[in-house]
This record gives structure tokens, sequence and C-alpha cells, in this order.
């Protein structure tokens, strides 16, 4: 009997997932991964951590090498391999060999595009001078280290203040480099509530990170083939090497004329079983769109922990099972140097926009009992709906053990908890660990008498 082919693009995190999962549950399908650069299974979120040196070998963010696949799992992985075009008519996809630049058409029974996300770069005057770098794959973590060991630059300006914007401003701190962050949006951490955001710029600059606000960039300058400076609508930064922070964009314009549904921004839609509107066509991870569990609404996130989990529920449903993934409430954590940057649900920007009736409130109190060794301050902003009290979103910042504490209130969030039930969690306490009122529960105290 003719074995099922299942064709993956994409090898990492969300590719990976489910082409190890339709393996431990179909051993006799024939499985076959192209991936363009030549890695697979790598930790892009541990590129910052190399780029500082925290982490001393690249190799350390591999997972698992091609050869690994094959040998323990029978997966054939292809690394410099590009898929160009897919034809959903003909169940086939169109492949180029990037070692000799040859062309082929490979078949499939189930396809799977897990082509993630792109480092967004306006196409302006000079963005491919060297120097310039977006950071998305391990190629690009790669080359980063290899310019900063070449040319030593002294500074950097990353433009975009986002958690990848940030990460990289850790890094560069830490190889003693002066750090200039260009931000178009009124503050840092745009995924924050501008009134945290401006927390975050404030720690910023007391590591002595520069930070250019409300402006944008315009083009860069460029001598001998290296970038000299980025200009912006207000200024003109001298520098040899930029950073580019200004958010991810779904990988699929390969997708452009083919039948697959993609979103306004490109992302690629898929019901809860991560099914595309074609048959046998599955999409999981950056390139996809999933559902905002908070506003109902099809959304965009590119998170390793979104992968993982949709590339899990793909394989399953590729191999023949019935998982569904609920859909998110956009979570996220960062650290940048002593200070922990947490986030869930919805902005007060967002709760406007959907029209939604919300009070909200910011407190400060301490990661542990204030008088034991290390206490350190935590603000925690909670939003809650008016009148019901439900929690719509939170946001956290502090220093060691401020970020976790996010966890509580994504739980609270994904099961559509109020301040209320909130108050009632039987949450833990020691004098290392937390005032006896755990600090999210402080401030849900304080919003419940505002509802
Ligand atoms: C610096 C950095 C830090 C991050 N930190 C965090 C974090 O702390 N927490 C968190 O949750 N997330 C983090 N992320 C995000 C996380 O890494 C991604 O969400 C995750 O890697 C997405 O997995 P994916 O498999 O969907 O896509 P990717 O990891 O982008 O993998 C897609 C793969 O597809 C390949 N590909 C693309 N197009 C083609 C094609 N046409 N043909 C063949 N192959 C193709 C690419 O080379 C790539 O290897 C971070 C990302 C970066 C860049």
């Amino acid at each position: 009997m003719k074995k099922t082919k299942l064709v993956v693009i994409g090898g990492d995190a969300a590719g990976m997932s489910a082409a190890s999962k339709v393996r431990r549950e179909q051993p006799d399908f024939e499985i076959i991964v192209f991936e363009k650069s030549e890695y697979t299974s790598y930790s892009a979120c541990g590129i910052p951590y190399f780029i500082s040196g925290k982490v001393e070998e690249l190799d350390e963010l591999i997972v698992r090498s091609p050869t690994q696949f094959i040998e323990k799992y029978n997966i054939q992985a292809k690394t410099l391999h590009e898929v160009l075009e897919v034809d959903t008519d003909q169940n086939r996809i169109l492949v180029c060999n990037r070692k000799d630049k040859t062309q082929f058409w490979e078949s499939y029974d189930a396809l799977l595009i897990a082509t993630g996300g792109k480092a967004f770069c306006p196409e302006v005057k000079n963005h491919t001078a060297n120097g310039i770098f977006g950071i998305q794959t391990l190629t690009s973590g790669s080359k980063v280290d290899t310019f900063l060991k070449k040319h030593q630059p002294k500074s950097a300006v990353i433009i975009g203040g986002g958690y990848i914007g940030l990460e990289m401003a850790e890094a560069l701190i830490l190889r003693g480099m002066k750090v200039t962050i260009v931000d178009r949006a009124p503050e840092v951490m745009s995924t924050l509530d501008p009134d945290m955001g401006k927390k975050v710029h404030e720690a910023l600059e007391n590591l002595g990170v520069e930070i250019f606000n409300s402006e944008s960039l315009d083009h860069f300058e460029e001598k001998d083939g290296l970038v000299s400076a980025v200009v912006t609508d207000k200024q003109t930064i001298k520098t040899n090497l930029v950073i580019l922070g200004m958010g991810t964009a779904p990988n699929t314009s390969f997708l452009i004329n083919s039948n697959i549904e993609l979103s306004e921004k490109k992302a690629i839609k898929v019901n809860d079983k991560q099914q595309t509107n074609v048959k046998n066509v599955w999409s999981a991870g950056d390139c996809a769109e999933t559902l905002h569990l908070v506003s109902n609404k099809p959304f965009y996130i590119a998170l390793g922990t979104v992968a993982n989990k949709t590339g899990l529920v793909a394989g399953t449903n590729i191999a023949g099972g019935d998982l569904k993934f609920p859909g998110v409430v956009a979570t996220a954590v960062c650290k940048i140097c002593v200070h922990e940057i947490a986030r869930t649900g919805l902005l007060e920007k967002e709760c406007v926009d959907l029209k939604i009736d919300f009070v909200s409130t910011i407190i400060k109190s301490k990661t542990r009992a204030h008088y034991y060794p290390e206490a350190k301050d935590i603000f925690v902003k909670l939003i809650a709906e008016k009148g019901t009290g439900k929690l719509l979103g939170g946001q956290i910042i502090g220093e060691e053990g401020a970020a976790k504490r996010i966890d509580v209130l994504a739980t609270a969030l994904t099961y559509k908890l109020t301040l209320q039930n909130i108050i009632d969690l039987d949450l833990s306490y020691a004098p290392p660990f937390s005032p006896v009122w755990d600090p999210v529960q402080t401030a849900a105290r304080k919003l419940i008498g505002m509802i």
C-alpha cells in the first residue's frame, strides 16, 4: 500500500512539533521537511542570550539536527531547501535546493505550512547595507555575532522598542556597547499601556539606554558598503550596527498566488484544528492566525509558546486525531537586565476600540515580604470590565520574581474569572516569595472597589 506522505514547510518550532507528533502516532507515514536555512529545531528565543555571551555556543540553541531527525525519528529534514510555490490544485510544491540552485516539484498527501515570521524591514534607502540585521532565525543570530566580532562596533541603534528590541538591547549592553532605541510610538513597549511603558522607559534610561520616541525611521546612510547612520524624521544618528525590532510579519509571500486564504495581515487563516481553507493543507506557528479569547476576534501573534502548541495540534489532527487549539490571551514576558516585563489580555486602547466599558488601576507592592532581603518593587496593572468585574488584561513590571506572576492573570483570563475570583484564589505565600497578599491580589482588591 502507498504510504501517506506528509510534507512540512519550515523546520523549526511549529513544523518540527507537528512532524514529531505525526511520527509518534503514524510510524508508517513518509515525512519530509523543507527548511530554507541550515538549521532545524532551534530556539530563536535564545538568540539574544547567545549574542550577550550568556549562552556560549550557537549549537546550544539547537534542539535537534537533521541527522538526529532521520536517525531517531525517520523524518527527512532537508535544510537549505526553500519552497517557492504551493500548487494546491495538483497537491505539489515547488522547491529550490539552495546548494545547487536546482528546482523540483514535490507532491504531498498532507501539507503543513510552518514558515514562521520575518522581521519587518521597510524598504527604505540603503536598507540592505551590511550591518543592518533583523533577528528571526538562528542564521540571523549567527550573522550578528560574526559581524560584532569582525567590526567591533562601539554603539548600536535598535529600531523598535518591543520585546525583541529590548532583549537585544540587553545583549549589546552586556557586550559593552552604547545602545540607542528609536521608536515611532510615544512610548517603548507598545504591547503595554503607555503608563506602564513609561516605567520601562525609565528603567532603560537608568541602564544608560538612549531613547527617542515619536520618531520614525526615514532611511539609512551607507559608507563603503557598511551602514554608517540611521536617519529619522528628526535627526541623524551615526552607527555601524542597526538591529530591527519593528515587529514580525507572517512569512507567507510565497503563497500569494495560491488558493490558501490569508488574513489582512497576510497570516494564514486556520480553524481551531489548524486546517486552512484547502483540504489536506494545515498551518501552525508564526505564519498562522489565531483567536484572541478575550476579544473573541481573529488575532496575529508571533510567539514560541503558540508555535509549539499549534504545531502539536496540527500534528495530532494530521495523524488522524482530534485536537483543538482554543486560542490565546496574548501573554508574553521579557527581561532587560534586572527588569522583568509581562503582559496578558487587552490593553486600555483595545478596550476602547472594542467599546468595552472598563476600569483600571496600577499598584506598587514588593516581590517578597517587605522585611525579607532582596525584596524589590513590583508594579501590577489590572483592567476589568465595569459592572461585572471580569478581568480584561494585566501588566506587570518589576525585578526578579515579578514576571511569572502574569501566569495567574493569564489563567484568570482564559477561564473568564472576575476580580473577586482572583481575590479568592488560594495563592502561595512565604516571605522569600511574596507578601502575604500576592501583588496580583492586592491589585484586584484595589480595582474591585472601582467597578
Ligand atoms: C530574538 C527572538 C526572541 C524571542 N523570544 C521569545 C520568547 O522569549 N518567548 C516566546 O514565546 N517567543 C519568543 N520568540 C518567538 C519565537 O521564537 C517564535 O514564535 C517561534 O520560533 C515561531 O516558530 P515557528 O516554527 O512558527 O517559526 P520559525 O521559528 O520562524 O520557523 C520557521 C522556519 O521556516 C523556515 N522557512 C521560512 N520560509 C520558508 C520557505 N519558503 N521554505 C522553507 N523554509 C522556510 C525558516 O527558515 C524558519 O526556520 C522570539 C523570537 C526571536 C526572533
